[in-house]
């Protein structure tokens, strides 16, 4: 969303100013790495973040100018969570401009906006949570990381190769106990011997039908919502004792699965 009239090519001698930054007063030029200039108050970087520019810099002396790493989009949405002024809606922004704006963010420790970033990036968990979750391991927001984390490993996304190698270790123990969790949890409790020696009735037929399309379900619900659902599946085996107590045990192997099954990633960490 820059509004430039068009980008500055390096080493050509007439930049482009920033249209919304090119104060007359200003007491700072910075030069984004796409050739663009930003006329800005050090003031009020310095109110607003922790140690802008930071120490990745090149400060031409000579020309009062500090070149960064950011392109000039990045640095338009950054510097506009410094002055005091309407901030800019991320909500609206396209992905790959929210992720280099939440870096930046970061980066530069820009207080106004770590928030607001931080809310958009967990919007963003359904549609990029490889990148959320880089994103929040980097800048360590474990509840993020665990939402990204999550979906990540829902959706078996081949992305997550890309992991560090510091945490490359904690991800595969994270979802080899949730395979193994939910495999358990998937086996029937052994059998409850009926009247005359029959193993099993219609009844199990029935409720073990519902329970083979609701395991992962019932794994993954909150107490209370896994209490009423097991509830409702239960009531499928009132007509019968056996069936019923068996059931009951099968609730036990579940809950116990449950556990493994929600333990989120940060816990391998
Ligand atoms: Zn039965």
């Amino acid at each position: 969303m820059s509004n430039s009239d068009a980008p500055t090519v390096e080493g050509t001698k007439t930049p482009t100013y920033n249209r919304l930054f090119n104060a007359p007063d200003a007491d700072l030029t910075v030069r984004s790495s796409d050739g663009q200039l930003f006329r800005v108050h050090r003031r009020n970087l310095y109110e607003h973040t922790e140690g802008f520019p930071g120490e990745d810099i090149t400060v031409n002396t000579d020309e009062e100018i500090v070149s960064l790493t950011e392109s000039a989009s990045t640095l338009e949405l950054l510097f506009q969570f410094m002055y005091r002024q309407e901030q800019p809606d991320v909500r609206q922004l396209q992905s790959t401009e929210l992720f280099d704006l939440a870096e930046a963010v970061e980066k530069y420790r820009v207080f106004p906006a770590l928030q607001v970033c931080n809310m958009a990036m967990a919007a963003a968990v359904p549609v990029a949570p490889v990148t959320v979750l880089m994103y929040a391991l980097r800048h360590n927001h474990p509840a993020l990381c665990n939402a990204a984390a999550s979906e990540v490993r829902g959706s078996g996304s081949v992305g997550i190769i890309s992991l560090d190698e510091a945490f490359l270790g904690s991800w595969l123990a994270y979802c080899s106990v949730f395979k193994e969790a939910l495999k358990n949890a998937r086996q029937a409790p052994g059998l409850v011997v009926h009247k005359g020696g029959r193993k099993k009735c219609d009844t199990w037929k029935a409720f073990q039908l519902r329970m083979d399309g609701s395991i992962e379900s019932l794994c993954r619900q909150d107490d209370i919502r896994f209490q009423e659902t097991f509830a409702w599946l239960e009531r499928l085996t009132d007509d019968c004792y056996q069936c019923y107590t068996r059931a009951r045990q099968w609730r036990k192997v579940i809950v116990r699965s449950r556990r493994e099954v929600q333990r989120e990633f940060t816990s391998f960490l």
